[in-house]
């Protein structure tokens, strides 16, 4: 295999830093991603940014299917004269944020499975993109921005804790996998990396009476991070209509103190506190 330098200049490739372009060159981390999805002959798998396809071609080894996204068509071009022959590899030009994995049709035994050395600047997006597609993806592996898995698996209390901590951990089982060195890549990054590992649960781990208004009311919570829940909470548009007294109440009969601060409940609390609101608004509208 030629190396991924050798490649982009048979090609006369100038990476874009705007595309997050930054290829894997050190095979034992290829090689420890692709053990790490744990990929089987039943499995379809889509890869997010398949660069000039190394790691496509590893996972492409055991996939049953593999659909590889890819943004920028000079990078399309490439990976499509290198998976030609391959007929488990398919090559989709586009943007990731905009693909409907529900193209993709899957059974619910083999849900798909996503993995990526991603674009680090649409981290954020792309993680609520995977989310919103939870039901038909069963594990996602990336290398993201080191301090964006630190903040992933954050514990309540951290100030790493977040919005993503917490709606990530109600429904994911989150692992580090490993940390990943600047020189791991070409060009360099700026940044360290790491791989995380997720896999979407079924159903939240906490039942939710509504999933929706869980994930609105865990945003509201983190509005102003250095504000009290319940003055975050009573400028909600989402309880417009309670009183505070009544939300004080409803909060200390969900067992949360109001005057803490929303980084320090874990999404078990979010949960429950979730479940106990709703009631609430159900009981006086
Ligand atoms: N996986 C390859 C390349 C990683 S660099 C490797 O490890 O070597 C990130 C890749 O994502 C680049 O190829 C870039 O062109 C692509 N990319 C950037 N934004 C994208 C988007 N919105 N959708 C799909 N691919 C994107």
């Amino acid at each position: 295999m030629d190396s991924p330098r050798q490649v982009i200049s048979h090609y006369s490739i100038k990476p874009r830093k705007s595309l997050g372009q930054s290829f894997l060159i050190e095979r034992s981390i290829i090689e420890n991603i692709a053990t790490t999805a744990n990929i089987t002959k039943e499995d379809v798998v889509v890869e997010i940014g398949s660069g000039i396809g190394v790691l496509t071609e590893k996972l492409a080894e055991n996939a049953a299917k593999l659909i590889a996204v890819e943004l920028d068509n000079r990078l399309v071009e490439v990976l499509k004269e290198k998976f030609f022959k391959y007929e488990n590899v398919q090559i989709c030009s586009g943007d990731i944020l905009k693909f409907d994995f529900r193209t993709i049709t899957v059974d619910q035994q083999h849900k798909m499975k996503v993995v990526g050395n991603i674009p680090y600047n649409i981290s954020s997006p792309l993680l609520f993109h995977l989310f919103s597609f939870r039901k038909i993806i069963s594990s996602f592996v990336l290398m993201l921005q080191k301090e964006v898995v630190q903040r992933l698996v954050a514990h309540p209390g951290s100030k790493n804790y977040g919005v993503p901590s917490v709606i990530l951990q109600m429904f994911t089982d989150l692992e580090k996998v490993m940390d990943v060195p600047a020189v791991c890549f070409y060009p360099r990054p700026k940044v360290d990396s790491s791989v995380i590992k997720g896999c979407f649960f079924e159903n939240p781990k906490i039942e939710l009476l509504d999933e929706e208004f869980f994930i609105k009311l865990v945003r509201e919570s983190f509005s102003q991070r250095r504000k009290t829940l319940i003055n975050n909470l009573k400028k909600s548009k989402l309880l417009e209509g309670v009183a505070e007294f009544v939300l004080k109440e409803t909060l200390v009969y969900a067992g949360i103190d109001p005057q803490r601060r929303g980084e320090t409940l874990s999404f078990e609390e979010f949960g429950n506190l979730s479940n106990v609101l709703n009631n609430k608004i159900k009981e006086q509208f």
